[in-house]
């Protein structure tokens, strides 16, 4: 559906006539260059770019951020109350905004508010390891308590605060990042991130059983909303805050390739993507995050780079912990897939990571001679681990195909990247 309206568009543009005047990273720098030669602001969904790049049209679940097409491709919340693999593939729409093409509009990459909110984010090694990223097995970070929300009232006009509350007994980094997000909205235009995927306010267990998608969520609100021009940021653990540099792709104003492009490699066999079907053997994520091809014309979730697998992964850590900080709002019998989506992402780090080492010798010096970019991969890693090892458990109630993904990501080869990266940073 939202290829197809995209597809529209870019013909209606095309429909102008040709170039009428020269556009390009001189004459438009801070913009993008429509089909028919125009300097355009680049910050709309219908002609979204920057640097004098060809204007794209994002689709109708993206929206134009800091003149980029992006997407958050919903947080992947599949259940199963059967255990198997029916999961529901997120795709919730934060962007919106292609309808009309509105003029006029906000100057590039604007209409992100506000600074960085919680003020402890520093650096500092989590975990006490000496340098950060080099903790291993040995990360660690206050866990999730088991508090009594017995003394919060619940009624569905206080939603949003009643989970904050209960984040704040029980995962106060939750709070800090859903606070983060509330601070630092996408655009002025949309829903702000409790609002947008906040869905059943029905009752306090409906609202605690949300709480890792909103968490994920507002946690892409927050990084993002700090991000700066080539610059991913990412808030990463209590203490940890990382920005790193040249993430995106080669097209997209970075040095690296397309997280889709993975979907080439021998290990995509093993769990293809599963194309609206319903199996425990196929991957439903890479119908969300690994769809399209970067050089179709349309954009698609999957033509983002490496900055946003890495932002993936950070916000599906943060989905295990407030899942875990919740399991009791979960009712006996059903199963979340919240193991599955960190280990499917810590799946696609490793896959990345072997194709930019065989295949893009320059995103491979980008993300590995860059100490931001070891911090940022191998501290979303070990955390990543710690909160799988927190929840073994749990797993019948937080996983549905966790094990099986749990055998793929460690595969000795692909284990050999984390490793590679390690001993690059660790002495
Ligand atoms: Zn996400």
């Amino acid at each position: 559906m939202r290829t197809v309206s995209g597809v529209v568009a870019v013909l209606l543009l095309v429909g102008c006539g040709g170039p009428q005047r020269r556009c390009d990273r001189t004459t438009c720098a801070s913009g993008c260059c429509s089909s028919d030669g125009q300097c355009q602001p680049g910050s709309m969904s219908s002609a979204c770019g920057t640097s004098g790049n060809v204007c794209s049209v994002c689709s109708l679940d993206a929206t134009c951020f800091a003149g980029a097409c992006t997407t958050f491709g919903g947080s992947g919340g599949g259940s199963s109350s059967s255990g198997g693999g029916a999961a529901m593939g997120g795709g919730a729409a934060v962007g919106g905004g292609a309808a009309g093409g509105t003029a006029g509009g906000a100057s590039a990459g604007g209409a992100s508010g506000g600074g960085a909110a919680g003020g402890s984010i520093g650096g500092g090694a989590a975990g006490g390891a000496s340098r950060v990223g080099c903790a291993g097995m040995q990360y660690s970070e206050p866990l999730p308590t088991t508090s009594s929300l017995g003394g919060l009232v619940y009624t569905p006009a206080m939603a949003q605060q009643y989970l904050l509350s209960a984040l704040q007994l029980r995962y106060p980094h939750g709070e800090a990042v859903v606070r983060g997000g509330l601070a630092n909205p996408i655009s002025p235009q949309q829903p702000n991130c409790v609002t947008a995927f906040l869905g059943d306010t029905s009752s306090g267990p409906a609202v605690l059983r949300q709480a890792s998608t909103v968490v994920h969520e507002c946690g892409h609100f927050w990084d993002l909303g700090t991000s700066r021009g080539a610059s991913s940021a990412y808030v990463i653990a209590p203490n940890l805050q990382r920005t790193c540099a040249n993430g995106d792709t080669t097209t997209r104003g970075g040095r690296t390739f397309a997280r889709s492009l993975i979907k080439g490699d021998a290990w995509y066999a093993m769990r293809p993507a599963c194309m609206n079907m319903s199996s425990s053997t196929c991957d439903f994520y890479a119908d969300v995050y690994l769809d399209g091809s970067p050089t179709n014309g349309t954009f698609e979730s999957g033509d983002q780079g490496f900055n946003s697998l890495l932002e993936e992964a950070n916000q599906y850590v943060n989905s295990l912990a407030s899942a875990l900080a919740f399991r009791d709002a979960f009712s006996g019998g059903s199963r979340v897939s919240e193991r599955d989506g960190i280990l499917t992402f810590m799946w696609y780090l490793e896959r990345y990571l072997a194709m930019a080492r065989l295949q893009y010798p320059t995103a491979y010096a980008t993300l590995t001679q860059d100490a931001c970019w070891r911090e940022a991969i191998l501290s979303v890693w070990d955390r990543g681990w710690f909160y799988l090892q927190a929840t073994n458990a749990y797993a019948s109630t937080l996983g549905i195909n966790d094990a099986r993904l749990r055998t793929l990501v460690e595969t000795p080869s692909l284990l050999a990247e984390i490793d590679s990266v390690r001993g690059l940073h660790c002495p």
